[in-house]
């Protein structure tokens, strides 16, 4: 493989080319809700014309595009890689940010202030600042790279990656393994995602005699209430115990039940006749037995003389493996051990698009290059350090020619 080093002076035009990159996508106010993407394909469709690479746009809904900008392999006919980001981003309260969300200032200590820094716009520019290094020093891949630019990945991504990984234009990628979003970490190792929990809500019901609130009536929704939110705090608590008894864990290796909503009543003074308590709920992807928390669920509520409702039940999803089974972690490691980073494998405590990818059977690799940082995604005055959006390119560089020339594993 033929491949040049750059000059100290390539190197300063790259650097600045990618801030100025950074700084213009985060000035793009993608932000929800209503998000319109048009300055977000312009900017990207601009993007591709300067690497000189195909870009196709599809939108399986209206107002809701799919981006791909692609670099054809020397071998196309082998999976994929899908380097994928999304372009929106979650609302800002501005009057709370000392730097406008939308300015992309750089303050005097360097760090670029503005909502999608770290969650991640960075990631976008970074896998497109990757390719153009690549591009520049002359060093082509044995696998096709797929760059995908995703809408509404902050409302779930129903009519984004979930909707896009259905259809044939996803199929026809041909789709190997993924990278996507990971989160900043605030020491010196690198956070890893290799799967997600499920998120289920719980609304549960609580019918009970009613009457006035001078008597002391028998099977009020107050004391079926109170049964089942006892029940699911002793829980809590056996959860909470278990992050404290075991350091090493993060929130991915628990189940989490909080309680988000209460209403019902009619008035101070009337017993009601129901109270509605919803808690949101996350269970791990493994060592967890899903039908046994929902055995146990509806075992708490019979107890109660409640019922449970499901707004939101999603399936527990198999993580990607961390093995030598996946050669695409193996290639990915091996990259990550030749640059000194310290890895910190996790299941990912929300849900991102990687759930809809590896839905489908596709391993994916959530990582954003990001250490040393304060996580502040979705906080006020978000923000990312130049150097370490810089240091970011690199190790992408580092991760795709390592990923992006796996071999087959023969036999
Ligand atoms: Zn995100």
């Amino acid at each position: 493989m033929f491949s040049r080093q750059l000059s100290a002076n390539q190197k300063a035009d790259l650097d600045s080319q990618a801030i100025n990159n950074f700084r213009a996508y985060l000035q793009i106010p993608s932000v929800h809700p209503n998000v319109n993407y048009d300055a977000c394909i312009k900017f990207l469709e601009n993007q591709a014309k300067s690497l000189n690479l195909p870009i196709t746009i599809v939108s399986p809904v209206p107002q809701k595009p799919i981006v791909i900008l692609t670099r054809v392999g020397t071998e196309p006919t082998l999976p994929t890689i899908l380097l994928n980001s999304h372009m929106d981003v979650v609302p800002v309260f501005e009057e709370k940010w000392a730097h406008k969300p939308f300015s992309a200032d750089i303050d005097e200590h360097n760090n670029i202030y503005a909502r999608g820094s770290q969650d991640m716009k960075c990631v976008g520019i970074q896998y497109l600042e990757a390719v153009r290094r690549l591009k520049k020093r002359g060093i082509t891949l044995k696998r096709t790279l797929h760059l995908s630019f995703v809408p509404d990945e902050e409302i779930g991504g129903f009519d984004g990656m979930k909707r896009f990984v259905r259809t044939k234009d996803f199929q026809d990628l041909n789709v190997g393994a993924a990278l996507d979003e990971g989160m900043a970490s605030p020491t010196d190792e690198f956070a890893l995602f290799y799967g997600e929990r499920c998120v289920w809500h719980l609304k549960i019901h609580c019918s009970g005699r009613p009457g006035h609130g001078s008597l002391l009536l028998d099977n009020t929704a107050g004391e079926k209430a109170t049964h089942i939110l006892n029940k699911l705090f002793a829980f809590r608590n056996q959860e909470k115990q278990k992050l404290v008894d075991n350091p090493s864990w993060t929130l991915g290796d628990v189940t989490t039940v909080n309680l988000t909503q209460i209403s019902g009543g009619v008035q101070a003074n009337v017993v009601p006749p129901e109270l509605l308590i919803t808690f949101d709920c996350r269970i791990p992807p493994e060592h967890v037995n899903i039908a046994t928390w929902e055995e146990t669920v509806n075992q708490w509520c019979k107890e109660a003389g409640v019922w449970v409702e499901y707004p939101v039940k999603q399936p527990q999803i198999l993580p990607t493996k961390l093995d030598n089974s996946n050669i695409y972690w193996v290639a990915f490691k091996k990259s990550t051990d030749k640059l000194g980073l310290k890895l910190k494998p996790q299941i990912f405590p929300g849900a991102t698009d990687s759930r809809n990818i590896r839905e489908i059977g596709i391993p994916v690799i959530g990582f954003s290059p990001i250490n040393n940082t304060p996580i502040l995604l979705d906080d006020h005055d978000e923000y990312l350090g130049v150097e370490t959006f810089l240091k970011g390119i690199e190790i992408y560089c580092g991760i795709l020619i390592s990923v992006g020339n796996v071999e087959e594993r023969s036999g």
